[in-house]
């Protein structure tokens, strides 16, 4: 067990009362492992114990080695931490009441919970993920890419940048940066990081990442504010602080008692805690809370220049080769990338790239190079992806491995261009030559240490 500050020891014993040992020694134990299934891919596994809270996910026996799987890099699974699946389950219910929910998740990096929305929007709801880090937000572009709906926009921005949005989403997810209480047994390395100054840092934080977002959830929406943190300072004294700010009513939202959660109603809000000794899981703390306050705030909007241009029908009759979808909406943007978007919410998605700084959008399925079109790797891992029109090449798993790592290998294949495939699950794109193969899978996404 790692050596815990006394402060954090004496903070815990105030929480939990007589339980206060039975977290300390769950501490001790192994952290389990979890996975999250894409419904909408081809699943690897079969055996394990369910995650009450999410019928897609799984306690395995046992940490496989992940980053050498060929299906993870398929975005057939996320490994994700089993309490943060909550959060899907949460939205899963608030949205049953909203058409069309829009629904932004603020700080998204690297993806498990947007992986997770973007599934329970599927088709019915747009998701706009955002990540202020730079090199994070890479990280959460490549994890959608790979998860392959096409109802994401990424967006790389600071949460002050939202009050050009205002009015705009039915549901504000804060998955705030915090003090990490909950990792403890994951991450020792956060336990020499934390200080009662830390917590009061985060708290702070956490304040001004709410009022920043606040004006950009539409009267009547909903905030899921969560934290991997136990204290109050970061938890209910920030409710209790935005509570006294804004007007906001309390949200039922559904749980089994089996499922152990510790849920409370503090002055008519409602709290969730899961922790280590009583749910199968780390840390995390949940609280819902709806916007009551009403706002004559008109948004948008009359597409006057819009970013993404129409596509000639010639390109438009290949392009559409590439993907299945029924309900095909392609653009092109201005250097030649061509993107599968979600028609429902094109206006949208124009008028976000107005406001903020959009980095992706949709699936980036192509590449019009004067009268060439070249597959991207979002259409190799776009579960739209129309596989029976390509030259396939399935490979062995070192030959998967080989060419996730963009090392040397060969393969059967016709000469130009390829999709290649593991179980006939697609990874990605080759183009084979007389003489050599050119891979296309991205280098930023290459696995390292083969
Ligand atoms: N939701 C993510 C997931 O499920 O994979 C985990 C998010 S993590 C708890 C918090 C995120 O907030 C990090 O990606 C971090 O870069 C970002 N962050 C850090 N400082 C921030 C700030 N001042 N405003 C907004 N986000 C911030």
């Amino acid at each position: 067990m790692p050596n815990f500050p006394v402060a954090f020891g004496q903070q815990m014993q105030s929480i939990l009362g007589e339980d206060y040992h039975a977290f300390i020694r769950s501490l001790d134990s192994d952290a389990p492992v979890s996975i999250r299934h894409n419904q909408f891919k081809f699943n690897p596994f079969k055996d394990g114990n369910p995650v009450p809270w999410c019928k897609e996910a799984l306690y395995l026996p046992s940490r496989p080695e992940f980053s050498k799987d060929p299906f993870w890099h398929a975005g057939c699974y996320y490994v994700q931490e089993s309490a943060s699946m909550f959060i899907g389950n949460i939205v899963q219910q608030l949205i049953t009441e909203i058409e069309n929910p829009i629904v932004l998740d603020s700080c998204a990096a690297p993806g498990g919970k947007s992986t997770h929305l973007s599934s329970v929007l599927h088709e019915n709801g747009l998701l706009v993920s955002n990540e202020v880090i730079k090199t994070r937000a890479h990280i959460l572009q490549e994890n959608c890419t790979k998860w392959g709906l096409n109802n994401v926009v990424i967006t790389n921005n600071d949460p002050s940048h939202f009050s050009k949005v205002k009015s705009f989403f039915d549901i504000l997810v804060v998955d705030a940066p915090c003090s990490g209480e909950g990792l403890f047994r994951k991450q020792p390395e956060s336990v020499s990081e934390w200080s009662e100054s830390a917590v009061e840092f985060c708290s702070n934080r956490q304040k001004r990442i709410l009022e920043d977002l606040w004006p950009s959830l539409k009267p009547g929406g909903f905030l899921v504010y969560s934290t991997c943190t136990y204290n109050k300072p970061e938890n209910e004294d920030n409710l209790r602080w935005l509570s006294k700010q804004y007007d906001v009513g309390s949200v039922e939202i559904k749980i089994e008692p089996e499922w152990n959660i510790d849920f409370k109603k503090q002055a008519n809000l409602s709290t969730f805690r899961f922790y280590p000794h009583k749910t199968n899981s780390e840390g995390l703390f949940v609280t819902v809370v709806q916007k009551l306050e009403q706002s004559d705030y008109k948004n948008f909007t009359h597409l006057k220049n819009p970013y993404f241009h129409k596509i000639n029908k010639e390109d438009f009759a290949r392009l559409q080769e590439i993907i299945k979808s029924e309900n095909i909406f392609l653009k092109q943007q201005p250097n030649g990338m061509v993107n599968l978007l979600p028609e429902s919410f094109y206006e949208e998605i124009e008028f976000l790239a107005t406001r903020l700084k959009v980095i992706y959008c949709g699936t980036p399925i192509a590449e019009v190079k004067g009268k060439d079109i070249i597959p991207m790797q979002g259409a190799a891992n776009s579960i739209y992806l129309n596989q029976e029109n390509f030259n396939q090449s399935d490979l062995d798993l070192d030959k998967a491995q080989k060419f996730l790592a963009r090392q040397d290998f060969d393969c059967d294949a016709e000469i130009g261009i390829n999709l290649v495939t593991f179980n006939s699950v697609p990874l990605g794109w080759i183009k084979k030559m007389p003489n050599r193969i050119n891979n296309y899978f991205p280098q930023e996404w290459r696995l390292r240490n083969n």
